[in-house]
């Protein structure tokens, strides 16, 4: 049997709680508290949504005392939201990438109310650098990206599904994916974008909790909680690979479209 919460505690989690629900998100999710710890502090108790994907973990708080779900979701600052999100990751400590060698968290950045979202692999060492998603080299081919869709890098809203550069810029591993990208499920939740674009397989995998290859996964929308989601090349791969940048393009006039982009006219000579 669990034992009971701390009044102190529990009125901190109904605070929180209650923020969240403010904010249009009703979905919370225990982690697993380790064998042997009673004595539990506010940071133990993680209140990170899981995403669809990764749903099979202990449902909801069911407290009496936790507030209840409103049936519209309240008012929404998503500036405010993406701040408290920030403040909740803290210097993250809850995968095995805090100790081994990552400078900083790489949040995510651009406009907090974006009708367009990017979601890349994970922050190279050019982002773990500067603390920025997306700065280095593919970073300038997916600004360039964003230019021909006829928008500014601070128009549409960039991050990945993990937060921590993995050393040697590997492929995150699930496990450092299931920990980090409830944290983006709650960005995306505040941000509530009109379209997301997955940049590559793995934030394609994730986010869709499917295996399929690329050639199956581009040119078509996917409903991703209520928003619609298209694949595309990842901007890394484009710089290994050019030929698929005119694939990548047809990606991006179909998202165009479904936001009612136009791309701006050639800049005569
Ligand atoms: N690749 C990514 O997937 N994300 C970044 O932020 C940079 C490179």
């Amino acid at each position: 049997m669990a034992s009971p919460l701390d009044p102190q505690l529990r009125r901190a989690v109904a605070e929180r709680v209650r923020y969240y629900n403010d904010l249009g998100i009703y979905d919370f999710y225990r982690r697993p508290i380790a064998p042997g710890i009673t004595d539990l502090s506010e940071k133990d108790v993680a209140l990170a949504p899981s995403p669809a994907a990764f749903s099979e973990q202990p449902p909801i708080i069911q407290e009496e005392s936790l507030p209840k779900p409103k049936s519209q979701p309240g008012p929404a600052d998503p500036a405010t939201g993406l701040r408290l999100i920030r403040e909740d990751i803290g210097d993250c400590t809850r995968c095995r990438l805090h100790k081994q060698g990552r400078k900083q968290i790489v949040f995510g950045v651009g406009n907090p109310q974006a009708d367009l979202m990017f979601i890349g692999e994970a922050p190279g060492a050019d982002e773990d650098q500067q603390g920025e998603p997306f700065v280095g080299r593919a970073g300038q081919l997916l600004n360039n990206m964003i230019k021909a869709m006829g928008l500014r890098r601070e128009d549409v809203y960039i991050a990945n599904i993990i937060k921590c550069r993995p050393p040697g810029n590997r492929t995150p591993e699930r496990d450092e994916c299931e920990t980090c990208s409830p944290f983006l499920m709650l960005q995306i939740e505040v941000i509530g974008p009109k379209t997301i674009v997955a940049l590559g397989a793995v934030a394609a995998k994730t986010l869709l909790a499917i295996n399929a290859p690329m050639s199956e996964l581009r040119g078509r929308w996917f409903d991703f909680r209520g928003t619609k989601l298209a694949v595309t090349y990842h901007p890394a791969f484009l710089l290994r690979d050019p030929r698929q940048k005119k694939e990548t393009w047809k990606d991006l006039q179909m998202v165009m479209k479904e936001l009612g982009l136009k791309a701006p006219a050639p800049v005569a000579e």
